[in-house]
């Protein structure tokens, strides 16, 4: 199971959705939503607090 990060949304079988590691702390896997990729909501890392668009 996987949820976007920012909105919760199911992300599992979604289209366009973003997987990829925390850029900061590697240790946290980051997954965007297609529509939270679009208009680049911000997220947080809930590992190390890292912010950002991408
Ligand atoms: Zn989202
Ligand atoms: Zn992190």
């Amino acid at each position: 199971m996987a949820e976007c990060i920012t909105c919760k949304t199911q992300a599992t079988g979604q289209r366009g959705i973003a997987k990829f590691d925390c850029p900061a702390c590697l240790k946290h896997q980051i997954i965007r939503c297609a529509r939270c990729r679009e208009i680049a909501a911000k997220y947080t890392c809930p590992a190390c607090g890292f912010e950002g668009p991408n």
